[in-house]
């Protein structure tokens, strides 16, 4: 089969690698109708992560189901399905509290797995993938390839975040997580939802998902700009989606005193001050999106067009321009690139 390797920072390759077959009784094979690549693909391609040896890509994911272990009980070939960009059993303890994202036999897809490829062994296969209703029609797929991730990174920065009808909302980033996030705050009823961004095309995709209002600076600056918008107080709910320090600090000082921070950027060197998170008083929730825990709802909001959370892709490739797709993202040409398979 094809798939995208990454060799050296900045070096995507798409070559042939071995047929995957199933492995454990529990796997599931399926077949890739479409895959992306996210934000986070970027730290190892731009080399601020190191990979030691190639490695194939990819973590999010949709497609047929092609072949199943003799103990998978809740899928069969032909279904179409949605996965988690971890693996879960979905019965261990933490997965049962929510937390599939850390669950005891988990992995993730990015490490183990590759998902930017014709076709992927899924372990744990029934605690990992979602069925739809039906094969969705080609205008869903890119929406619930969102589901994978993003969307659902973004909805858990929401729910963490404890956004509530009613509520103020602030959303640090304006990647295909914090417009996701947008969308989330949106469906969960906030009253107000203030993005920050600085790129037109991205406030306008957040204004489409349900923004209020848009603020164009950063940092403290951004900070006095939520507190002017808030009578001084700040935002109920922020969603922190980019991972430095400087997000980090920005989603911290945007909450008001009581107030909470959905944290889900992939934490880059971040480093907390105590003194001040002490006197915060701001409740920090957040981590590795447990997908698997919203996928049955983001699934029915997809297929019954409540909700468009594909329009985040602004490019579509096919697999075998997957270098293309990377560059593009790396160069912020594109938001996020869909690849088909
Ligand atoms: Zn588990």
């Amino acid at each position: 089969m094809r798939a995208a390797v990454l060799h050296a920072p900045g070096d995507v390759r798409v070559e042939e690698r071995p047929d995957p077959r199933i492995e454990q009784p529990t796997d599931a094979v399926i077949r890739l109708t479409a895959t992306c690549v996210c934000g986070s693909d970027l730290w190892p391609y731009r080399g601020i992560e190191a990979i030691n040896e190639p490695t194939q890509m990819g973590h999010e994911y949709v497609g047929v189901v092609e072949e199943v272990g003799s103990e998978v009980r809740t899928l069969a070939p032909g279904d179409f399905v949605v996965g988690s960009f971890v693996i879960s059993d979905n019965t261990c303890e933490i997965c049962r509290a929510g937390y599939q994202s850390r669950c005891v036999n988990g992995e993730f897809v990015s490490m183990t797995i590759g998902t930017q490829a014709e076709k992927a062994r899924i372990p744990l296969a029934d605690g990992t993938l979602v069925t739809t209703p039906d094969v969705p029609s080609d205008d869903l797929v890119p929406s619930l390839l969102t589901a994978s991730d993003v969307l659902g990174t973004g909805w858990f920065a929401a729910v963490a975040a404890d956004v509530q009808p009613g509520k103020t909302v602030a959303v640090v980033g304006d990647g295909a997580v914090g417009l996701l996030g947008v969308l989330a705050a949106r469906q969960l009823g906030a009253e107000r939802i203030i993005a920050f961004s600085r790129h037109e095309s991205r406030q306008q995709l957040a204004r489409e998902f349900g923004a209020t209002d848009i603020v164009t600076t950063r940092g403290d600056e951004g900070v006095a700009e939520i507190k002017e918008l808030t009578h001084g107080l700040g935002a109920h709910s922020v969603i922190e989606a980019v991972g430095t320090q400087e997000s980090m600090m920005q989603a911290i000082r945007a909450t008001r005193p009581g107030g909470h921070v959905g944290y889900v950027g992939v934490s880059h060197d971040v480093s907390l001050p105590g003194d001040e998170l002490f006197f915060s008083a701001v409740h920090l929730h957040g981590g590795p999106a447990p997908v698997r825990r919203f996928l049955p709802e983001l699934i029915d909001l997809i297929t019954r067009r409540a909700i468009d959370p594909g329009k985040v892709f602004d490019l579509s490739l096919p697999l075998d321009q997957a270098a293309e797709g990377y560059r593009a993202m790396d160069e912020r040409r594109a938001v996020k690139a869909l690849l088909t398979v």
